[in-house]
């Protein structure tokens, strides 16, 4: 499998040079069998602008997974064209009410056109499923109005996505659990642990936590995740130094990376 970082920004896009590097785009990946295989999208931040071209194409069928209704982590559906233009066979799947949280947050007055009028099949998100030969398995994660974390499954290699998750409740065990032997685990890794006090509530983990929750689950790969927009990258460039010390497969999110697993 491939996996594409098209945005790791958490909360809100930014713009200005100093973040250029690891991205100014919320959270978008893409996962395909190979070269040119669109398997998935997970989550739809700003960074879906990125796969538009990718997708343009009249006939295209593709799958969205959503962690979960933040505007972050939605907000890409809005440039999305060959969506709104119908030329696009979409099913997006989420936790819970997916089609009442997606087309509440993308209707008038908040858009100019309600996303309920597309041709869009919503799928709540169950356990386990199935995306063409990958399989899927959701797990909650601990995160305001909840979210769901993403195993995937092919060939013998997966990747876990966990982009929005505060680390220290009883939902740890469930996510290392899901996690165990993966070759990638994508984690939140939002804050410093000087940051945490002040932060307990917000959903997030520190980068010390993200490596914790790796080394638990035996992660081949940790790739740290939800940069806070106020993180520059030589701040979270430290950030990673001080991450590979502790683990030394550890990588910070950055906007046009490509992963083989
Ligand atoms: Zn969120």
């Amino acid at each position: 499998m491939l996996l594409d970082i098209h945005g790791a920004r958490g909360s809100m896009p930014v713009g200005t040079a100093e973040f250029a590097r690891y991205g100014g785009d919320t959270t978008c990946y893409s996962l395909h069998h190979d070269e040119g295989d669109l398997v998935t999208i997970i989550d739809a931040g700003t960074g879906l602008r990125l796969l538009v071209p990718q997708i343009s194409k009249p006939g295209t069928t593709v799958t969205i997974v959503l962690t979960h209704y933040h505007w972050d982590h939605i907000q890409g559906l809005s440039m999305c064209a060959p969506m709104w233009q119908g030329d696009l066979s979409l099913r997006i799947i989420g936790p819970g009410d997916v089609a009442g949280a997606v087309s509440g947050a993308i209707s008038p007055p908040w858009f100019p056109v309600p996303i309920a009028d597309m041709k869009i099949e919503f799928v709540s998100a169950p356990e386990s499923f199935h995306i063409g030969e990958v399989e899927v398995t959701t797990f909650p994660l601990n995160h305001p109005q909840g979210g769901l974390g993403y195993r995937f499954n092919h060939d013998g290699r997966s990747v876990v996505v966990a982009t929005d998750h505060e680390a220290g409740t009883d939902a740890d065990q469930a996510l290392v659990r899901r996690s165990e032997g993966a070759d990638m685990l994508v984690h939140d890794a939002q804050y410093l642990p000087s940051e945490i006090e002040s932060k307990r509530g917000w959903g997030h983990s520190t980068w010390e936590q993200a490596v914790a929750m790796a080394s638990q689950a035996g992660a081949g790969q940790l790739l740290m995740a939800s940069h806070d927009p106020s993180r520059s990258d030589a701040a979270v460039d430290d950030l990673v130094a001080r991450s590979v010390d502790l683990f030394p497969q550890a990588a910070g999110a950055s906007c046009a990376d490509r992963f083989s697993l």
